[in-house]
């Protein structure tokens, strides 16, 4: 194992102050009303982490991203005494997917709209909330809600990025700004949801935007100055501009048909940053391409690096140290920013220091961390795109009939474009020597629209689920030892599990979707031995800490409602300590507005004309058929559809702009919002009769 030298200093330097920062902490930990300045995180305290076990100080609370409390009071055989201790409101009805951080005595979390709040953590009494104001007509640059997943910090300062783009450094202690800088290039739909990382000095971030047009990358900025230092193109731009490095041209080589620079290439490093000690890198995953369908993207079949791949870059300067791209020429949305963890662990008998993905296709990956060699691929759950992987080559050996774009016939894929792992935490434990995965199995239809109803006569036992469920996975036999029950999410969607977290008292803690809980399992053989009535969807995974000689456990809900859109979802902070015995008070009722019984206008060519219009422009948000996403608004139900003038007002006028719906002028032909409105009253008019069918007694 080779340290860089500067590290070695680090190092050095923390083993001579750990035992002062142990003592500090015995102070910070009994005085939580008079301390020093807030959120004194360095390089020091992060290296040595499990010397501070009671704080949670970075995303997954160490380098290694384990998401692992080494706290263990709250344990196996003392969960049933576990209770509400306190829960803070959220003021939003949107998804919550936030990890938070505490730091000496502070709780920080982030909010959606890119909202950042700071609260005691022992009582919940709110220190300061900041509002970076985002322009609500960002919310059309934006694939997937306006999430949030998280903070940094480092010596008194609280960095995040925000939807519109900015990298924002705050004061710990009072929420105001430090500084404010545009991360993300003006001229295309990036955003920014995933959560930065710090590592001597430097503040490492990526963001989102491969549903759109945008070309990806990860920078490092100053954390002191906001300045940055470096950036790493994912995808090369137009060869005729010159290429950055040589490493551009060697991705370059990869793309087969000329103009992929016009839309981008996408390749996003929306969530999973890893910064490698031990090695001196920073380990990225990077999302789909743009087009997402690889015909459309590059028809010449080359692999198109780095689209959905594992980057190493060296810290210092950004340059390129290796790649592992799992599915090359990348075609069913298998992004692959999901978790990279660090772990040390015997892989055929020979302890290496790995770098580790149970990645949205499906397989569980080590690679070396210093080289990117592949070193295991196994499935953790279905997979039907390929067989397996090569070691010696790398490459998937995949089923051809997965590639619809090819054959032009139908494919039941598996797992579908939601994925077996999203960007939910999976979490390890160092005692059980397990990875505890938010695990789904996703069945879904691609390829021609036209033929899957065909398909599904032809092939009655098609599968079509979507449920998820927590995995216990040995990563030395890389296989599973145990799962939880599976949760089923019958409204759809393309989430059902939350994140996990794995405590040192023998427990697990994972929430899901459908069955609104937070529960918590022995990490040795799964069994349920806790669950809380959350009342709303569990998305993010939990931390634990502790203040005060006392143990707690905070996970941050709220998820998608019934009611839709405008329905009060129940965001909260929720935090949980041994006899806590705070009431969760109900989520206040709510009646959905009834289905738009306006008359149909139009012929059936104009409803087919604004299908395509919906499809290309506000499924993303609206969902598929109409059916919505609740966390944006059903629009069958839209009072607007009553008269064009009204719908015009939103779509090209931009009337609700700050509730997040923009203008969509510069996307849309005249005569698009009137072939929308009729088809939306088709939809509407569908819905209808539908509930008059199934409000008719069954004979
Ligand atoms: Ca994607």
């Amino acid at each position: 194992m080779s340290i860089p030298s500067t590290l070695k200093f680090s190092a050095l330097a923390g083993a001579m102050v750990s035992a002062a920062l142990l003592a500090g902490c015995q102070s910070r930990d009994t005085a939580s009303s008079a301390l020093p300045p807030p959120a004194q995180v360095n390089m020091q305290r992060l290296l040595n982490a499990d010397q501070e076990g009671g704080q949670w100080m970075s995303h997954s609370r160490t380098y290694d991203e384990q998401y692992f409390s080494p706290l263990n009071q709250i344990n196996d055989t003392n969960i049933a005494d576990l209770g509400l201790a306190w829960f803070v409101d959220l003021p939003t009805n949107q998804n919550i997917e936030t990890t938070p951080l505490m730091i000496d005595g502070v709780v920080y979390i982030t909010l959606p709209w890119s909202k950042v709040m700071a609260l005691d953590a022992k009582t919940g009494k709110q220190l300061w909330l900041y509002d970076p104001k985002v322009a609500g007509a960002w919310n059309i640059n934006i694939c997937c809600g306006v999430d949030n997943r998280g903070v940094a910090a480092w010596n008194g300062r609280i960095i995040f990025g925000t939807l519109d783009g900015r990298l924002i450094s705050l004061d710990a202690k009072t929420g105001e700004p430090v500084w404010s800088v545009k991360s993300t290039p003006d001229e295309r739909r990036y955003s920014i949801t995933g959560a930065p990382r710090i590592a001597n000095g430097k503040i490492f971030v990526g963001s989102a935007g491969a549903e759109f047009d945008v070309r990806g990358y990860v920078d490092a900025y100053d954390v002191e100055t906001g300045e940055r230092l470096w950036r790493f193109w994912t995808v090369p731009g137009d060869p005729a501009a010159g290429f950055e490095n040589k490493t551009m041209e060697m991705a370059a080589a990869t793309w087969k048909t000329p103009g992929w620079w016009n839309t981008g290439g996408g390749a996003t490093v929306w969530d999973a940053i890893t910064y490698d000690a031990v090695n001196d890198l920073v380990i990225f995953g990077t999302g789909n391409g743009t087009p997402g369908d690889a015909v459309r993207r590059d028809a010449g079949q080359g692999d198109n690096l780095f689209v959905t791949s594992i980057v190493a870059v060296h810290a210092e300067d950004g340059s390129y140290a290796w790649h592992y791209q799992p599915t090359p020429w990348e075609t069913w949305d298998y992004d692959t920013d999901q978790q990279l963890m660090l772990l040390d662990i015997d892989i055929d008998g020979q302890k290496r220091h790995v770098v580790s993905q149970a990645s949205k296709n499906g397989f569980f990956y080590h690679f070396d961390a210093a080289t990117g060699k592949l070193l295991s691929a196994v499935p953790f759950t279905d997979v039907n795109w390929a067989t397996g992987v090569d070691l010696a080559t790398g490459r998937p050996n995949v089923v051809p009939e997965s590639r619809p774009n090819l054959t032009g016939k139908v494919f039941n894929l598996t797992p579908g474009p939601a994925g077996a792992h999203a960007w939910q935490s999976m979490s390890y434990s160092p005692l059980t020597g397990l990875v505890y995965i938010p695990a789904t199995t996703h069945w879904q239809l691609i390829g021609p629209l036209d033929q899957r109803q065909k398909y599904l006569a032809d092939h009655p036992d098609t599968k079509q689920t979507f449920t998820g469920r927590l995995t216990a996975w040995d990563p030395v036999a890389q296989r599973e030892v145990w799962r939880s029950e599976e949760f089923i999410n019958p409204a759809g969607g393309v989430q059902v599990t939350g994140g996990a977290l794995a405590t040192a008292g023998n427990l697990v803690f994972h929430g899901n979707l459908p069955k609104r809980e937070f529960a918590a399992y022995r990490a040795t053989d799964g069994e349920r031995l806790w669950s809380f009535d959350t009342k709303t969807a569990v998305l993010a995974g939990g931390i634990s800490y502790q203040v005060d000689g006392d143990q707690y456990v905070a996970v941050a809900v709220g998820g998608p409602m019934p009611g839709g859109y405008y329905a009060p979802n129940g965001a909260r902070l929720l935090v949980f300590k041994l006899g806590g015995n705070t009431v969760l008070p109900d989520i206040p009722p709510f009646t959905e507005a009834p289905l738009s019984t306006a008359a149909q206008f139009a012929d059936a060519a104009t409803i087919t004309r604004g299908a395509a219009v919906f499809e290309a422009q506000c499924q993303l948000c609206h969902g598929r058929n109409g059916a919505a996403r609740s966390t944006f608004p059903d629009l069958r139900r839209s009072p607007a559809l009553t008269s064009q003038e009204s719908l015009d007002t939103i779509v090209l006028q931009g009337a609700l702009s700050e509730r997040g719906m923009g203008s969509f002028r510069e996307y849309l032909q005249d005569g698009d919002t009137v072939a929308l409105r009729a088809y939306l009253i088709s939809l509407a008019e569908a819905a209808r009769a539908q509930a008059a069918g199934s409000a008719t007694p069954a004979r």
